[in-house]
């Protein structure tokens, strides 16, 4: 009997795995029309220079609206985009229409844009950014590529000579989700990133958790500050966080307290409705309270 139920449960692990893989296979086919079908869309967060009180640039954000109406999560379907290879054109999409919208904000604005670990290794990315920046004719410095701190990013020569040549194009660097690997030390010396972005798993809740989140910001805001590189705190929610955070002296401020990711045409009313004026008095109310 004992036997008959370890196969049963064999067989119910089996088919989990099954089940899970022919959902990826599924998404992984409807992602590959997906471009063509013009699922796709950015859409862009705010990131707010903190001396001047001013949105200095947005990240742009992707996401898959589905023929179903159900709108994916990049966390969901990137890594199947990763997995096969599908990443190397959605990444073109991205860094052309990332490009494009910077054209259509004017010179005062720049884009972040999320570069995966597979478009990273990819030898054209190079390539890829340097058309994209000259047909859309923007300043390279308005374009700043986020690569993740994740395992992929060890000191090889190989992502040392790709950061260099990134920078040869004359985009600013910044490196994603600070905190989370462990690697990024060595990093911070050797490849020429402009910013640093702290995790939002220190930022959200910070000025009410212990004060060793607190800490922790502090210390990378003194090491980015001694580089010379920026600091963006992701996931900034709260007036006491921002709070804390000015307090910290980091040099930008993402989050849901300044806007969530809008798409480019709300983007558009935002600025021409004096968007760095919105977000002061945003931020007076936030001193006074
Ligand atoms: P990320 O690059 O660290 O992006 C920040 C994430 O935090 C975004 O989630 C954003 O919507 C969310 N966020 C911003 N402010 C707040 C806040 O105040 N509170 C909370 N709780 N969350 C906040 P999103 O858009 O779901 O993206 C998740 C991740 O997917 C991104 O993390 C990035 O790693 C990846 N991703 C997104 N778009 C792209 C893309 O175009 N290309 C690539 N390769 N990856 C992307
Ligand atoms: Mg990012
Ligand atoms: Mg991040
Ligand atoms: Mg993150």
């Amino acid at each position: 009997a004992a036997k008959d139920a370890g196969r049963g449960v064999y067989r119910f692990y089996a088919d989990a795995m099954h089940d899970q893989a022919s959902e990826r296979k599924a998404i992984e086919d409807s992602l590959r029309e997906a471009l063509a079908r013009d699922e796709l869309a950015l859409l862009y967060q705010p990131i707010v220079d903190v001396k001047s009180e001013r949105i200095s640039g947005f990240e742009a954000l992707i996401r898959w609206r589905r023929d179903t109406g159900n709108v994916v999560s990049p966390s969901k379907f990137i890594p199947i985009a990763e997995d096969s290879n599908l990443i190397v054109p959605i990444g073109e999409w991205i860094i052309r229409t990332a490009c494009d919208t910077i054209a259509r904000l004017g010179p005062d604005y720049r884009i972040a844009v999320n570069v995966s670990p597979r478009q990273f290794a990819n030898e054209k990315l190079p390539a890829t950014v340097m058309s994209a920046l000259s047909a859309s004719g923007i300043r390279p410095e308005q374009l700043e590529l986020e690569i993740t701190e994740g395992i992929f990013l060890d000191e090889s020569p190989e992502n040392l000579e790709m950061f260099q040549r990134l920078k040869r194009t004359g985009v600013r660097l910044a490196l994603d989700d600070f905190g989370t690997g462990y690697s990024a030390l060595g990093y911070l010396k050797k490849a020429p990133f402009d910013k640093i972005k702290i995790d939002q798993s220190f930022v959200l809740g910070a000025a009410d958790k212990s004060s060793m989140n607190a800490a922790i910001i502090a210390s990378i805001v003194s090491l980015a500050d001694a580089l010379g590189m920026e600091t963006t705190a992701e996931g900034v929610e709260t007036h006491d966080d921002l709070a804390l955070i000015r307090g910290l002296g980091c040099s930008h401020v993402q989050g849901y307290i300044y806007g969530k990711p809008i798409d480019v045409d709300e983007v558009l009313a935002l600025l021409d409705a004096g968007g760095g004026q919105v977000v002061a008095q945003g931020f007076k109310s936030v001193r006074e309270t």
